[in-house]
């Protein structure tokens, strides 16, 4: 998955477009700037190559899932459905927004489970956001149909799904609004960036303005501009939108070689019959950044992860011994450790969290290996890869 293990003679062509002008900044400095506009040219290449009517660059995956809240008008009191495993951004920017995450569990496709979904809605809910975690995507028809039931808004996490589609439609695009992050180990990177995609075009403004402290971008003097509304600093710089540039051109090569890795390795391990894979709702559209098995036991998980190190294998992660991806880690938001006062309502919600049970999501996280494939990998390499793994998974067995 990560685009750095490429990052090559295209990315340092634009980048040195930028440094050679000077103008590290992307509003402004019109004169000074050559005709180099990075960041405008990645949002018009996000828009074209994902379909989607407006694509705002923001600082990080994270922020743009703040704007996306943001422009959504989500806020005090108001409740997100998020899953329990993703990354922790999810319920970070919820917080943000002073909203509540309602934690519910997943099913075999390691996202969102629709009928969870469902019987968490309450007066409160505002939105659902689906994580398509490792590659794959959520059952987006069924949770596009529980948001259209309940007048809800669906947002979508698609930071680890960048390229993957769903019945013929990119995932990211689906939904109200929908995000990816261009963080250092995503498949395309900034070193940090990320985009919030919409086909709402007040959504698109309210996203233009509430990035850079609300400035309207109207006319070409930054100091006589107005506001609008209250806004934040959620800016990309020129410098990281002009490695994006690059390596976004490269896009649908890096899609083709995640996926025959990805093909080589699940071939290796489906001769074992022990191990089952993870429910893929359109498997044509898997992006393939991971591939993800489940073993039939947490046991023989344990194992198998012992057995890979002891082969050399890495690269590999069983989430429910991660701090970062799973809900059962997560103490510093289940004792609300803020370092400024929150409301009380958001804080009972979350401490509550400790007294929620979530065993389908503990079953299968126990039961899974997520194997992260990379970009750099030769074929043969691959392959030497999957016989490994077998040989590491049949001796536990
Ligand atoms: C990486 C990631 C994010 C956050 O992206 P940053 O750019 O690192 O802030 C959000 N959600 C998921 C699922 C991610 O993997």
């Amino acid at each position: 998955m990560p685009g750095f293990e490429l990052f090559g003679d295209l990315e340092r062509k634009e980048l040195n477009d930028v440094l050679e002008n000077g103008v590290l900044m992307r509003y402004g400095f019109d004169g000074m700037r050559n005709g180099h506009w990075k960041a405008k040219e990645l949002e018009s290449e996000i828009e074209s190559r994902f379909d989607i009517k407006h694509a705002q660059l923001t600082s990080s995956g994270t922020t743009a899932l703040n704007v996306a809240l943001a422009v959504m008008g989500i806020g005090a009191g108001d409740e997100v459905i998020m899953p329990t495993f993703t990354f922790v951004a999810s319920f970070e920017s919820i917080l943000a927004a002073g909203a509540i995450p309602v934690l519910v569990e997943i099913d075999d496709t390691l996202t969102l489970d629709p009928t969870a979904v469902e019987k968490a809605i309450t007066s409160k809910t505002k939105a659902v956001m689906p994580v398509h975690m490792c590659g794959s995507m959520a059952d987006l028809d069924a949770l596009k149909d529980i948001c259209d039931r309940h007048d809800l808004y669906l947002l979508e996490d698609a930071c680890q799904a960048f390229g993957a589609t769903y019945k013929g439609k990119k995932v990211g695009t689906i939904g109200d609004a929908g995000t990816f992050s261009f963080d250092f180990v995503k498949t395309i990177t900034c070193g940090e960036g990320g985009v919030m995609m919409t086909n709402n075009d007040d959504f698109a403004m309210w996203a233009d303005q509430y990035t850079d402290h609300g400035h309207d971008h109207i006319g070409s003097d930054r100091g006589a501009e107005t506001h609008p509304i209250l806004g934040y600093n959620f800016r990309i710089s020129e410098l990281h939108a002009a490695v994006g540039l690059g390596q976004i051109k490269r896009m649908d090569e890096f899609i083709a070689i995640q996926r025959r890795n990805h093909g080589i390795l699940k071939g290796a391990l489906s001769e074992i019959p022990e191990v089952s894979f993870r429910r893929v709702p359109d498997p044509e559209g898997d992006s393939c950044g991971f591939l993800n098995f489940f073993m039939p036991t947490a046991e023989l998980t344990s194992k198998v992860v012992q057995a890979f190190k002891d082969h050399g294998i890495d690269s590999f992660w069983n989430y429910y011994e991660n701090n970062w991806h799973y809900v059962r880690r997560w103490d510093h938001l289940k004792n609300a450790k803020s370092l400024f006062p929150i409301s009380e309502e958001v804080r009972s919600r979350i401490e509550g969290i400790k007294d929620q049970k979530f065993p389908q999501s503990d079953d299968l996280i126990s039961r899974n290996i997520s194997c992260l494939i990379k970009l750099s990998w030769e074929e043969q390499q691959v392959r030497d890869l999957g016989k490994k793994m077998t040989e590491a998974i049949r001796s536990v067995l």
